[in-house]
């Protein structure tokens, strides 16, 4: 053991990865990130082509909020609008959620539903989404959707996925019309660590959203080491001692991982405690990008396809982020739930485009004569899937942690949980001081005892 206090080491020099570092540095304490891709990002990459389109890792929205707390808020530029809504047939497009309530089957089957059906057992997501919503609502648009994410039909996921609206609809009633009066996207329930309110709505940084994981990076007193893959992480009486960097053991009682928690378990010598997060799935996503000539071609900025398309999602970013798109143009990005190795995963992009450009005449009937090109990118970790299988593990994950001491799992993948960065950012600020402090009080143990030690040695 040596005497200086050993470094906290990130692993990930994605957002979370960097967020962390940030925050322990705020919290008085050195970290050192190690990202083992060639640069930083992760998931939250972005890049301009030729043309000048600019992209992000699918869609991308953040709040004036998150940026201000990273001292980025003069860097942004704010969203003029958002929207979301659902598409049911080619004339009708309700607006989320609220609009569904107008559609009189959805609102005689929930009525139905509360008022006659028995009170049952609502752990399984189907049960609670046709008790919550009424069965037509859900077998029409809530569970093909779910089931899209995740891959796994609904009888066979936790509700526990569902536990994730946080805005009632008295408050999106407020926050729409606030929307309209004051001609900003102001945010929707995007965050749940924080609430929404007038005074919070979208924004965009210059640069795109890998500028925010660039900013906070150059905050950090150390540089992140990439091309640098966590390969190990060593525990002696489950307590983290420290991990094995490309070949170089590192000494350390504190580890901070952003990867994939079923990654994460692979890491680990000399405890079990994390092998039963080992069969956790991911759902990935096919993410297909058309560049094509016009702008407002949707009927609002997220269109909702829960039936008749195979994709599940629908997103004209320009609409809201007027800027990432050359004048006269705009990017329709089409989002298809897939698996490595299934067929999804593994049509060519010429086929994934085809497969767009050939279903999308419902929503933009000339499709075909706006293509000037397209990007499709796979993305392997797109939803934490929510299993009933697993889910005692996944409820002990969220309440205990990894079970190891020292050894923290955050972020999106981290915690297999379905939040955005800014709801990762407020919990890592809430979560660091205490990482910090059983750092330091480790530190000081190890080197009292070291102190002992070398008393006795030199006696
Ligand atoms: C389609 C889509 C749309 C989204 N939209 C939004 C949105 O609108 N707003 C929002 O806030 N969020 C959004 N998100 C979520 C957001 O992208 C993620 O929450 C965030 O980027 C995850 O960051 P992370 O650091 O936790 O993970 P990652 O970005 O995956 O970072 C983990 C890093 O760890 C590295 N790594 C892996 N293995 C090792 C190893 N052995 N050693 C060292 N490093 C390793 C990886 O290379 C990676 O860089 C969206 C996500 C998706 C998929």
């Amino acid at each position: 053991m040596s005497t200086s206090t050993p470094p906290v080491i990130v692993l990930g020099g994605g957002i979370a990865g960097l967020l962390a570092a940030h925050e322990l540095g705020r919290n008085g304490v050195a970290a050192e990130v190690y990202e083992a891709g060639p640069r930083i990002a992760g998931m939250a990459a972005s890049h301009t082509d030729a043309d000048g389109f600019s992209y992000d890792v699918g869609a991308h929205f953040v709040t004036n909020r998150f940026m201000a707390a990273l001292g980025m808020r003069a860097n942004c530029r704010v969203l003029p609008r958002y929207g979301e809504v659902v598409h049911l047939s080619a004339k009708k497009h309700p607006v989320y959620p609220i609009g569904l309530l107008g559609v009189p089957r959805f609102v005689r089957s929930a009525v139905w539903e509360k008022v006659r059906r028995p009170k049952r057992d609502l752990s399984v997501a189907a049960d609670r989404f046709r008790h919550d919503y009424g069965r037509k609502l859900a077998d029409e648009v809530a569970l093909p959707l779910l089931e899209a994410w995740s891959g796994l039909p609904a009888d066979q996921l936790s509700a526990s996925v569902i536990d994730k609206i946080p805005t009632g609809l008295a408050q999106t009633i407020w926050l729409r019309m606030a929307q309209r009066m004051t001609k900003r996207a102001v945010m929707i329930g995007y965050c749940k660590e924080e609430p929404s309110a007038t005074g919070v709505f979208h924004v965009y940084p210059d640069g795109g959203i890998a500028a925010i994981c660039q900013h906070v990076a150059d905050g950090l007193a150390q540089p992140v080491q990439v091309g640098q893959p966590a390969e190990k992480i060593y525990t002696d009486g489950e307590r983290v001692v420290g991990v094995r960097i490309a070949g170089r053991d590192i000494e350390t009682n504190t580890v901070i991982s952003t990867l994939p928690i079923n990654r994460l378990t692979q890491l680990i010598e000399g405890s079990d405690r994390l092998d039963r997060f080992r069969r956790f799935q991911f759902r990935g996503l096919v993410l297909v990008n058309l560049k094509l000539t016009g702008r407002e071609l949707l009927p609002d900025v997220i269109v909702w396809t829960p039936h008749g398309f195979p994709y599940f999602r629908v997103t004209e970013a320009p609409m809201a982020m007027p800027w990432i798109a050359p004048v006269d143009k705009t990017m329709i990005l089409c989002e298809f739930g897939a698996q490595p190795g299934d067929e999804v995963w593994a049509m060519t992009d010429e086929e994934a485009v085809e497969r767009c450009v050939s279903t999308l005449d419902p929503l933009i009937p000339d499709v075909r004569s706006r293509l000037l090109g397209a990007s499709v990118l796979r993305q392997p970790l797109g939803y934490p899937v929510f299993a009933l299988d697993y889910e005692p593990d996944r409820a002990a994950l969220a309440a205990e942690g990894t079970g190891i001491a020292g050894l923290h799992s955050v972020g999106r993948n981290g915690e297999f949980d379905h939040i955005l960065m800014e709801d990762t950012f407020w919990r890592l600020r809430r979560r660091i001081p205490a990482i910090a402090r059983d750092h330091h009080r480790c530190s000081v143990v190890a080197s009292s005892i070291e102190g002992v030690h070398n008393e006795h040695s030199t006696a």
